[in-house]
């Protein structure tokens, strides 16, 4: 298939990303997470380096606003081709892929955490979901 077509431009930028860009915003979700009980892992060492991976198939990016090219923040911004490679390609490989802006995750917290835990319901049922 020729998706992989590009993959030789894109590969140079993997191994690229700001250290602590996301740290706060990877933060509140991963803080939320654990207050919901719902397991989770960092630093997931695949491509585009997920910020938090639940159960073996939902990986879950928090971009920033700035260093991802957002267009509501930053007018006149493209998103980051990148970042649209890097959700097909783990797409294709069965992965289930969550992106938030740095600016939904500050303002919308909530509405963020429903989306993340509709889509864990969705594809693993209520076993990550305490009910209790
Ligand atoms: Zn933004």
């Amino acid at each position: 298939m020729s998706k992989f077509g590009r993959r030789k431009k894109e590969n140079t930028y993997f191994g690229y990303r700001v250290p602590y860009e996301n740290t706060s915003i990877e933060r509140a979700i991963q803080n939320y997470l654990k207050k919901l009980n719902i397991p989770f892992r960092t630093q997931i060492p695949i491509r585009g380096k997920p910020d938090i991976m639940v159960g073996e198939k939902i990986l879950i990016f928090a971009d920033g606003c700035y260093f991802h090219h957002c267009s509501l923040c930053f007018p006149g911004k493209r998103g980051r081709y990148r970042d649209k490679w890097i959700t097909k390609e783990l797409e294709s490989r069965g992965y289930v892929v969550l992106r938030f802006w740095e600016h939904e995750i500050n303002h919308n917290l909530k509405k963020v955490m429903k989306t993340i835990c509709e889509k864990i319901e969705e594809i693993y049922g209520d076993r990550y979901v305490n009910k209790k």
